[in-house]
Order: C-alpha cells, then sequence, then structure tokens
C-alpha cells in the first residue's frame, strides 16, 4: 500500500485525492491519499507529517499554501528546481534524506505547450502577482526563453523586485521591472505581450466576480491567456479573455500536470493524464 497526502490550510475543496485516485486506479497500484489540515501557525503538525516520511509511515506528501515556504527548513535537501523557487510542494524520501521538490514550474510549462501547440510568435510574457505560485510560474517561463514583466499591486511592488533579484541568474536580461496592477502603467506595454498569467486568487471561489485585469483596459490584440486559477473553470478574467477573441486557459490543466509529476516522482509510474481530467469534471 502506497500512503501519500497533501498538508495545507484550508483544504476543504481540495481536488488532489480524486487525482490521485484515479491515477492510482490507473497504473493498477494500491494507494491511498489523504488531507493533512495543518494550520499556518502549527508548526509541531507540520514536524510530526515530515517525521511519518521519515519513518516510511508515508511514502511522500504535496505540500500547498501556506507551507510551501515554511516546510523547507524541516527538509534536507531541495531539487534544483525548488532551490531556485524557493518552494516546494512535493516531498520523499530518498537515501534516507528527506527531499522538497517543486511540480508546479514544469506542470505549468508543459500545461502552457499544450494550450498553444503551435508555439507563440514572440515570447513577452505578463504575470500578476508575485507570490509562490508567481514564483513558480516566472521561473518556467525564464527557462522557456520568456521575457517577464510582472504587474503587481502597490504594496506588492518590494516582493516583486525581491522575487526578480533571486532569478537573476536565470534571467539576464529578459527580466523587466515590475510595474502596478493598473491601466494607466500597463496600457503602454500591453499590446507587445503574447501571454498574460494570472497568479493572484482574484477570481477564485467564493469571490468569483472579481477580475485581476484592471478596468477600461484593453487586451492585446493577439495574446494567451493563462489562469492559475481553477476554481471555478471559468473565471471572470477568462470570461473578459474570450470575450476580447482572445485563447484561454484555465488553471485545472497545470493542476492535473504537476499531480502527475509528483505521483511519478512518487511511485515512477505515469499515470494517464485524460483519467485525471475525467476525475476532476465528474460531479
Ligand atoms: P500567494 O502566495 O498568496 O500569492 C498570491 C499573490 O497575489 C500575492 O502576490 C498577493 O499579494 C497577490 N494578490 C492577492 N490579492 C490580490 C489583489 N486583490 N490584487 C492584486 N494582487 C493580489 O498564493 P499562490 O500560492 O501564489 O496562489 C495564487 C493562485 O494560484 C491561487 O488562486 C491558487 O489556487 C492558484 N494556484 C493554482 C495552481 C494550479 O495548479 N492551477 C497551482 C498553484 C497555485 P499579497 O502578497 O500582497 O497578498
Amino acid at each position: 500500500m502506497i500512503r501519500l497526502g497533501l498538508i495545507g490550510y484550508p483544504l476543504s475543496h481540495s481536488l488532489s485525492p480524486r487525482l490521485h485516485a484515479a491515477a492510482f486506479a490507473a497504473v493498477g497500484l494500491d494507494g491511498e491519499y489523504h488531507l493533512y489540515p495543518v494550520a499556518p501557525d502549527d508548526n509541531a503538525g507540520l514536524a510530526q507529517l515530515t517525521t511519518r516520511i521519515r519513518k516510511g509511515e508515508l511514502q511522500g506528501l504535496n505540500v500547498t499554501i501556506p507551507h510551501k515556504q515554511t516546510v523547507i527548513p524541516l527538509l534536507d535537501d531541495l531539487t534544483p528546481f525548488a532551490q531556485a523557487i524557493g518552494a516546494v510542494n512535493t516531498l520523499f524520501l530518498k537515501d534516507n534524506k528527506l527531499i522538497g521538490h517543486n511540480t508546479d514550474a514544469p506542470g505549468f510549462l508543459s500545461d502552457l505547450h499544450k494550450a498553444a501547440p503551435k508555439g507563440f510568435s514572440e515570447k513577452k510574457a505578463l504575470v500578476l502577482g508575485a507570490g509562490g505560485a508567481a514564483r513558480a510560474v516566472v521561473y518556467a517561463l525564464l527557462r522557456d526563453d520568456w521575457g517577464v514583466t510582472l504587474a503587481v499591486r502597490r504594496a506588492d511592488v518590494e516582493q516583486a523586485a525581491a522575487l526578480m533579484a533571486s532569478m537573476k541568474r536565470d534571467a539576464g536580461d529578459r527580466f523587466h521591472h515590475p510595474v502596478l496592477l493598473e491601466a494607466g502603467e500597463l496600457s503602454p506595454l500591453v499590446d507587445g505581450i503574447r501571454l498574460i498569467v494570472n497568479a493572484t486568487p482574484i477570481g477564485m471561489f467564493p469571490v468569483v466576480g472579481n477580475s485581476p485585469w484592471p478596468d477600461g483596459l484593453l487586451f492585446p490584440r493577439c495574446a494567451v491567456v493563462y489562469d492559475l486559477v481553477y476554481n471555478p473553470r471559468e473565471t471572470m478574467f477568462i470570461q473578459q479573455a474570450r470575450a476580447a477573441g482572445l485563447h484561454t486557459a484555465s488553471g485545472i490543466g497545470m493542476l492535473v500536470e504537476q499531480a502527475s509529476l509528483s505521483f511519478e516522482t512518487w511511485t515512477g509510474r505515469v499515470p494517464p493524464r485524460d483519467g485525471m481530467f475525467a476525475a476532476v469534471e465528474e460531479k
């Protein structure tokens, strides 16, 4: 029996158990995937779960908000992806060492390539937000030769600058100064943008009537709009972009990809993506 799970808080709407049940069934392995809600300040709870991996009681854990960074001091080592991003979403034991890995970045990139199978004429991206998911997205884009501009609210300019500084080695001159997520700042640069990624929680259940796109700002004429939010599948932002004639993608593809990559890390088996998509689309 393979025992896996997810640490985070809150976890009431998590789709991960369904995704992994489908993966276990598809590859014919006997396994279970539990939710482990751990409150933001519960360091003892976090430590207890990591110890269970060290003891072999659990074969691996996913980690989500708010522990993607706070769990790092409890680990022995990070994979190069996790090290560069500064956040982990997958824990596993290797040679008696507890390792932190990040499958968000490759999961995002792999799904982005599916969303735009013909590729992009120019690789200029605008990423909204500067939190944990933005770090993974920016890292993935820089590794895929994109030029990246971050658009953030005023209170996050320092955080965005720190994100840029930490990725300077991968970025070279392809990282531009962060701008404010406001129509006046964005309108002069928006036309050259070919990809817009929402890495803020704006539009996520239960506050579904909001969009991160500033009022009155025109969309570029030709761009892909990728919303990391997957609940609801069709956010206000996606609806606006589609109404402007743009190609869109929701975060459900990335969710499936990052889960598949974590599953592969733990079991060595590649689960079929179709079965996992079907599992999360079931009512
Ligand atoms: P996070 O670490 O809390 O970061 C969110 C970012 O958005 C922060 O920069 C935050 O600023 C900013 N933000 C929040 N409210 C804002 C507002 N009203 N206006 C402008 N900026 C705002 O969260 P995260 O882990 O990056 O997750 C972000 C979203 O991505 C969530 O909806 C999450 O579910 C989704 N996600 C999806 C996947 C997937 O597989 N599809 C994977 C990871 C994350 P402050 O720091 O100032 O609050």
